[in-house]
């Protein structure tokens, strides 16, 4: 099976915020063994920050975020030097690819990207992804190297995903204030009452926590790709995972998963703005399947062009749906609550045309 294996900053750095040589030593082995039991492994993995430090003669890790993604530059080459020497013990070889979030907001370079994954593996390489800390700081701000992540694992369609971090899995409370927390072992499915248990961000170091691990497992699931949240320390945690043995928390892929473009709405793209929507319109699109028209909407957030994504708002304010808008805002704005029959020729008729259109649980 095709697996991405995902580290984080806390996996892979000492308390001291330098590189933790053991946990990559451990981490290569892990692959290599995979690799030698048949499978295909896509590494992603945090750190630049961290080996960018000592190369600079900083003792610690800078706060804002323009000298933090210097530092990953200067940090990135480092850490795919040590990777090359570590997995080179094992025979094998790794390519580095630096994506943001953002890339996969644009079907053509998308496709193009998988293309290039698809190559790397039929040459036997080890994929190594990062955030291209250079143009984007998702991961410094908000730890979205989970989502980044979730999104690689749809893109080169993996089975399995597992994110490695500094806790055994998802707990029932933060174990860290709560002595009674205990491990949830399977998670069916990922809805409101888990992602507030699951709380904020996590350690000084890391930057996702749970909440974020969850929000990748999501996006997973809808891809039909299992879960898994681990420990790094977890002797054998990958190949237990591929085993589909216990070694963390599992969470289960969603029987129906979405096409590869309605995910790509759903979780590749941010949205450019909203509309708030009426209950008929609602029940047209989540019971009916139907397109959104002008005649639903009540109002218009935000400014976006025709092809921007925008999330759907019942009128109780809760997000339900997100699509690609076919009208700008401009003109939505204009002609919102109007029929059809009564919108001034060449409008576009439909808001969101139901093929762009994703409902959300
Ligand atoms: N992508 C960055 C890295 O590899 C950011 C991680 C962080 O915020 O520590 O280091």
């Amino acid at each position: 099976m095709i697996v991405v294996v995902k580290i984080g900053t806390s996996s892979v750095t000492r308390e001291s915020g330098e590189l933790d040589d053991a946990a990559l030593v451990k981490l290569c082995a892990e692959i290599a063994a995979a690799r030698s039991a048949g499978h295909q492994v896509v590494l992603v993995s945090s750190g630049a920050i961290a080996a960018g430090l000592p190369a600079l003669g900083l003792s610690r890790r800078p706060r804002d975020i323009g000298t933090l993604q210097a530092v990953a530059a200067v940090g990135q080459p480092r850490l795919m030097e040590r990777f090359g020497a570590l997995l080179a013990e094992h025979r094998l070889v790794p390519g580095q690819v630096l994506l943001t979030p953002f890339d996969f907001g644009h079907r053509a370079q998308y496709l193009h990207a998988r293309e290039t994954f698809v190559r790397l593996m039929d040459l036997g390489v080890v994929p190594i992804v990062n955030e291209n800390d250079t143009v984007a700081d998702d991961e410094i701000r908000y730890g979205d190297n989970d989502r980044l992540a979730a999104l690689v694992a749809h893109l080169v369609g993996a089975e399995l995903l597992v994110l490695l971090t500094d806790t055994t899995g998802v707990f029932t409370a933060d174990p860290r204030v709560d002595a009674e927390a205990s491990l949830i072992e399977e998670i069916i499915e990922v809805d409101a009452a888990l992602e507030a248990v699951a709380g904020g961000a996590g350690t000084a170091r890391g930057s996702g926590g749970m909440a974020s691990k969850l929000a990748a497992a999501k996006i997973a699931a809808w891809s039909g790709v299992r879960a898994v949240i681990a420990n790094a320390n977890e002797p054998d945690v990958v190949i237990g995972a591929i085993a589909d043995r216990v070694v963390g928390t599992v969470v289960q892929p969603r029987p129906q998963k979405l096409s590869s473009r309605k995910l790509w709405i759903a979780f590749a793209r941010g949205a450019a703005g909203r509309v708030v929507v009426d209950a008929g319109a609602r029940a047209a699109l989540v019971d009916g399947n139907r397109s959104l028209l002008p005649a639903g909407v009540r109002s218009v957030e935000g400014d976006f062009d025709a092809g921007d994504a925008i999330e759907v708002v019942d009128d109780a304010g809760r997000v339900f749906a997100k699509g690609l808008a076919g009208i700008d805002a401009v003109t939505l704005r204009a002609v919102a609550g109007r029929r059809t029959d009564q919108l001034p020729e060449a409008t576009p008729h439909e808001v969101v045309h139901r093929d762009d259109l994703v409902v959300l649980p």
